[in-house]
């Protein structure tokens, strides 16, 4: 047998753990990953690693778990720029009598890319190195991502009312396939369809974005049972709940991602599971509108591939995928069952299930040959973080965001010790004060 040496890759990574995620959910100790082309090339033993390749750069990390990039699953990264600016009110009344109105007044381009810009800080800083995306004028979205170095998935928004953004559903479509046209050459963004919500867009609006969907090949990302006011006005209006609204519109399918689904039955979850749909668990969000907690145990249990989202930082106020791990590991053991969602399990959700939401598990969501050098190291030293019996339990109860210490996407260091790569801190700063200062006026 001839054994490879001596072959000189971009990159090896030797940390005290490396985590993949699947295939088996195995923690390797004292172990590099060789990074290639912007892609994982091999995992093995240090000293093994050692032998084989003379990397052109080698970090070391002996006090590090390296695990993937967190998928954030569902977000509005340019309302980042909101952070705050409403609290402490039911999310009808946020949404409807607060976010819409100033969205009206003062969305534009240079709003979503720079509060965008600001929201794609914020997620390299703490590990997010793919975002799935609901907002207006993905291309400004687009520039944000593309200077900052991370991976998104962008919607093309739609809503049966006018906005700054689009006058009517064509119109939103139009606008929504001229961005996927002009994006679709930039390796680190796709593009899905994005309803907003049951309650925003009418049945023959669904009909048409179905349609698209199939002859595009698209995903479709929408908000679904997120309050029981909205369950309610359904079935005022429609005479049925939302969820099976769209189960008779032919929409709840492997393609679909609905984000939060606070409220869902047994037979919903049945038909979710059925239908192979995912679902986007925003717990902090859910918890600060007073929506209530998703029944995500039932949901795992019952099959449905379950993942993570902050949802945007008006509602949450934070995008930090640890604190929404922490979050949703403990919701789910409030119904009495210390066993339910194990810290294993919450990390799938932050990572591979969110790249299978996004269909794009082929290419990331775990440290497997072949896909994308999506990586974070978090570091372990912190008094904070000892003893460690077990790096995936301290990922999930120990750590915060706090102790990321290195995120790449595609083999491209983009943020080190808090310092982003291709962002200057000052102008992200100087960013946000300009936007406080005109979104003031709406603050109460
Ligand atoms: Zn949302």
């Amino acid at each position: 047998m001839t054994m490879e040496t001596n072959i000189r890759p971009q990159l090896a990574i030797e940390a005290r753990w490396i985590i993949p995620v699947t295939p088996d959910g195995a923690v390797h100790e004292h172990s590099t990953l060789i990074v290639d082309a912007g892609r994982i090339r091999d995992l093995l033993p240090s000293a093994d690693a050692r032998q084989r390749y003379q990397p052109l750069e080698t970090i070391s990390l002996p006090h590090h778990a390296l695990i993937p990039g967190l998928v954030n699953a569902h977000t509005h990264a340019a309302m980042s720029l909101m952070r705050g600016i409403a609290e402490d009110r039911s999310a009808i009344t946020w949404l409807r009598d607060h976010i819409w109105p100033m969205e009206q007044q003062m969305v534009s381009e240079r709003f979503t890319r720079d509060g965008t810009l600001l929201a794609c800080a914020e997620m390299l800083r703490g590990g997010v190195t793919c975002f799935n995306d609901m907002y207006f004028f993905p291309q400004a979205a687009a520039e944000a991502v593309l200077q900052s170095g991370i991976r998104a998935s962008l919607g093309m928004v739609v809503l049966d009312f006018p906005t700054p953004y689009a006058a009517n559903a064509d119109d939103y479509l139009n606008k929504g396939f001229a961005a996927r046209d002009e994006l679709r050459d930039h390796e680190r963004i796709t593009t899905c369809l994005a309803p907003h919500s049951p309650y925003s867009v009418s049945d023959k609006v669904f009909s048409k974005i179905l349609t698209y969907a199939d002859q595009l090949g698209v995903n479709i990302h929408l908000h679904l049972h997120e309050t029981t006011d909205e369950i309610a006005r359904s079935e005022a209006q429609f005479g049925m709940r939302p969820c099976l609204r769209l189960d008779g519109l032919g929409l709840i399918g492997p393609n679909l991602l609905a984000a939060n689904c606070t409220h869902m039955t047994d037979i919903e979850i049945e038909t979710f599971a059925m239908q192979h749909a995912h679902v986007a668990h925003c717990p902090a969000s859910d918890l600060k509108l007073g929506n209530g907690i998703a029944p995500v145990a039932r949901m795992v249990e019952a099959g449905i591939n379950v993942a993570l989202g902050t949802d945007g930082a008006a509602s949450n106020n934070r995008l930090d995928m640890f604190a929404e791990m922490r979050l949703a590991a403990l919701l789910a053991k409030s119904a009495g069952d210390a066993a339910a969602l194990s810290a294993r399990r919450v990390l799938e959700m932050a990572t591979i299930n969110g790249a299978r939401a996004l269909g794009m598990d082929d290419n990331i969501g775990s440290l497997e040959p072949g896909k994308w050098a999506d990586l974070v190291a978090v570091d372990f030293s912190a008094i904070e973080m000892q003893p460690c019996y077990d790096p995936v339990s301290h990922l999930v109860y120990v750590a915060g965001r706090g102790q990321v210490t290195h995120t790449w996407v595609a083999g491209a260091l983009c943020c080190e010790r808090g310092i982003l790569a291709h962002m200057d801190h000052a102008e992200l700063k100087e960013i946000a004060t300009q936007w406080q200062g005109k979104l003031k006026p709406f603050h109460q």
